[in-house]
């Protein structure tokens, strides 16, 4: 017997017709990058990105086109957005902090037939345009006034190209598993791979975020995602922000402390979410200018490790909670957020930030494991260790183009690549990338937990560690430091803050100081190109 209910497809262009009707008027304020603050809202949103599907069909663009992003958040984004999906295409999100020869492999693998850029990005276009084959369209994300001279033939501003548009149009009827979406991943090593996103996993990603234990936001909050839609799908910012009518305030090219802090400040900002880099810039200008945050209720925090120090310092001195949060671009891309179960709610002070240290735990639509080498399960002991596995609604099948097949199994698991434990309450913490963790003596050392201890030493601004090879141990940790400007510690001082805090064999067997650390495009720390840099080194003898 087959249910009675209707057959709505989960289309992410519904989230913005609800989001028009029902809160039309809430604002979307962006930092334009041509400079000032502009205002618009979701009524308007929604009848420009009509306009931008109307226009991309009368330019010839079909169902399944895959059409490229190089932009900033910002509201002209979002219309970009909800346009190339609502006529049927596919966004594709591009990294502007990768390589132009990686940006040009990803944009020729995916066949984009057409870009949407920012004027910032504009010097990489103009060198990389004519290397990509499908490329019919560069739409600059701005007006006439601000259009740059340009050598590219089939160039125009958004603006001028969407006035010729009157925003009559029907969103396309399309299947619920019709692809919206495309996001490579900045794998390390080897080719990118394109994570390809439904309308259907996007909008239950949405559903699944806004509940009230994951991010727990609604029609009163103010957002602010400084993670970029670039980064992982903005963390599912861009559809569950419409989903229940929250105000969007988008920060365009901006980042840096004071930028975001006015924002905070003058838009009444009550969550945000952003990386932990973005976090430490901020806290940095605040104890400088000596700075409070009166209207901002809680951060999430994602895409590396939180530091304890971080969390308490939000908690103690700005009475803003932090929710840690866990997550892959394969996971749409959230799998797991830390907010209180009763069972920890009333913990205070070291007791609660051990929790919140933790990546947190899965919401309904993620299911989660931990495996060892043999694919046998581990217990959720809080302690022992294995390669974390996920499934649900809104994680990966395959990557397009069936790249990276071995990270799938046969029975419907996706092997993160990541290394976990999980407590018995289900909190699961991140000890490791599976090509990072240090094997020593048979056992394994977290890198991220010595990364962690680290930081929280008052005169250390940035911490990473390798494993070193060693003859006795297989490897050894090495712990790299960048200080803090105008401050002076000792190799011996450092160690001597960890001691007691960790066990014994997991103290690192030397620090090296040096003068940054190098990142990924996404702001991980690049730790192939660290083991490179380190590669002649020799651990001292004991
Ligand atoms: P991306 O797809 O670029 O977001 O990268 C996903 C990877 O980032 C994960 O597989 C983790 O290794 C790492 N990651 C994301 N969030 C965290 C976190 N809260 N703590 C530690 N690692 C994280």
């Amino acid at each position: 017997m087959q249910g009675l209910m209707q057959d709505w497809p989960l289309l992410c262009h519904k989230i913005l017709d609800y989001a028009a009707q029902q809160h039309g008027r809430r604002e979307i304020v962006t930092r334009s990058v041509e400079g000032p603050i502009v205002r618009t809202n979701y009524a308007e949103i929604r009848l420009r990105s009509l306009k931008v599907a109307q226009r991309l069909a009368r330019d010839g663009f079909r169902e399944g086109d895959r059409i490229g992003t190089l932009a900033w958040n910002t509201a002209r984004h979002l219309e970009a957005w909800y346009g190339i999906m609502g006529m049927g295409g596919v966004y594709h999100t591009l990294n502007p902090r990768l390589f132009p020869e990686q940006i040009v492999w990803i944009m020729n693998h995916a066949e984009d037939q057409a870009l949407f850029v920012d004027l910032t990005f504009m010097p990489i276009v103009e060198k990389i345009a004519p290397a990509i084959r499908s490329l019919k369209k560069v739409i600059v994300l701005t007006d006439a006034a601000h259009m740059p001279a340009s050598a590219l033939t089939n160039i125009v501003a958004f603006e001028e190209w969407l006035a010729e548009a009157d925003g009559d149009y029907a969103w396309r009827e399309l299947d619920e598993k019709a692809a919206c979406g495309m996001c490579y991943t900045s794998g390390t090593t080897g080719d990118p791979k394109g994570v390809v996103y439904s309308h259907r996993s996007n909008v239950l990603h949405a559903m699944i975020a806004v509940q009230k234990d994951a991010m727990g936001i609604g029609s009163t909050d103010a957002i602010l995602p400084v993670v970029p839609m670039f980064h992982a799908n903005a963390w599912g910012l861009a559809q569950s922000a419409p989903m229940i009518g929250a105000k969007l305030v988008m920060p365009g090219g901006r980042m840096d402390g004071a930028a975001i802090y006015e924002l905070l400040d003058t838009e009444k900002v009550t969550m945000s979410a952003a990386v932990p880099t973005v976090w430490l810039m901020l806290l940095q200008y605040l104890e400088e200018q000596g700075k409070k945050l009166p209207h901002l209720q809680k951060v999430i925090i994602g895409g590396s490790a939180c530091p304890r120090s971080m969390t308490q310092k939000f908690r103690d001195d700005y009475d803003v909670e932090v929710i840690h949060a866990w997550g892959m671009t394969e996971m749409s891309p959230l799998g797991t957020l830390g907010t209180m179960k009763p069972e920890v709610a009333g913990l205070s002070g070291d007791a609660q930030l051990d929790i919140k240290q933790k990546q947190g735990y899965a919401p309904f639509g993620v299911e989660m494991k931990i495996t060892g080498d043999t694919n046998d399960e581990k217990p959720w002991d809080g302690r022992t260790f294995g390669r974390l596995k996920v499934r649900g609604p809104a994680i990966a099948r395959a990557y397009y183009g069936g790249a990276g097949k071995d990270q799938f199994d046969p029975d419907g698991w996706f092997d993160t690549g990541d290394v976990a434990h999980v407590d018995a309450n289900g909190y699961m913490q991140i000890t490791d990338r599976a090509k990072d963790v240090i094997k020593s003596g048979g056992e394994w050392i977290s890198t991220i937990d010595l990364e962690n201890l680290a930081v929280g030493h008052p005169d250390v601004a940035e911490a990473a560690v390798i494993g070193i090879a060693h003859p006795k141990w297989d490897e050894r940790p090495l712990l790299v430091i960048v200080k803090k400007p105008g401050r002076e510690v000792t190799k011996e001082q450092i160690l001597a803050f960890m001691d007691g805090k960790i066990a014994k064999w997991w103290m690192p067997d030397d620090v090296s100081f040096v003068e940054a650390i190098p990142h990924t495009a996404t702001g991980k720390i690049q730790k192939t190109t660290l083991r490179d840099q380190f590669r002649d080194y020799r651990l001292p003898s004991p």
